[in-house]
């Protein structure tokens, strides 16, 4: 859904949207949105941008980095954002790159899929994890260690002091 913040006329500008979890592309990171996204937000000028307060909510999806499990994030966040049109951008050029939360739209329209998938990535766990004490596959059968156990350990090491009692000392 495009929104044109040049055709707003009454402030503040209230949206709501519940968009299908399968329109957000999160592939690239290993994750999915098996729920709806439900993206609801007030509009408001603010000296001399646009203030966007924000809430969204949806349910994502992404293997463990440890065990490969699906993992169940829920998202809930609330949030603000500056948006600028181009021809103000130029007025603020002095503006902070780091300033995440400014948003600069060349056509005067902001992408609401596309900043929803934004809010998505950046809700992202850096590292997925059933538990923080997921124990993981073994690295020579796959077993997944927190379901059940396997003597691969023990071999291992079996194995090195078999090695070492070759040695002669
Ligand atoms: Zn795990
Ligand atoms: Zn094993």
């Amino acid at each position: 859904m495009l929104l044109d913040i040049r055709d707003i006329v009454t402030y503040p500008y209230v949206i709501d949207e519940i968009m299908p979890g399968k329109d957000f592309d999160l592939l690239e990171f290993h994750a999915e949105a098996v729920d709806d996204v439900m993206f609801s937000a007030s509009l408001n000028r603010f000296q001399g941008s646009s203030l966007l307060d924000f809430s969204l909510k949806t349910l994502l999806r992404a293997p463990c980095v440890r065990c490969l499990e699906p993992v169940d994030i829920p998202v809930a966040k609330r949030d603000r954002a500056y948006l600028f049109l181009q021809n103000d951008a130029a007025d603020h050029h002095e503006l902070s790159e780091q300033e995440l939360d400014y948003y600069f739209l060349s056509t005067g329209c902001l992408d609401i899929t596309a900043f929803a998938l934004e809010q998505l990535i950046i809700s992202l766990p850096e590292k997925v994890l059933c538990r923080e004490d997921c124990r993981g596959l073994c690295p020579h059968c796959g077993i997944n260690r927190n379901h059940s156990t396997c003597d691969c350990d023990k071999q291992v090491i079996d194995a090195r002091w078999e090695a070492l009692s070759k040695i002669k000392l």
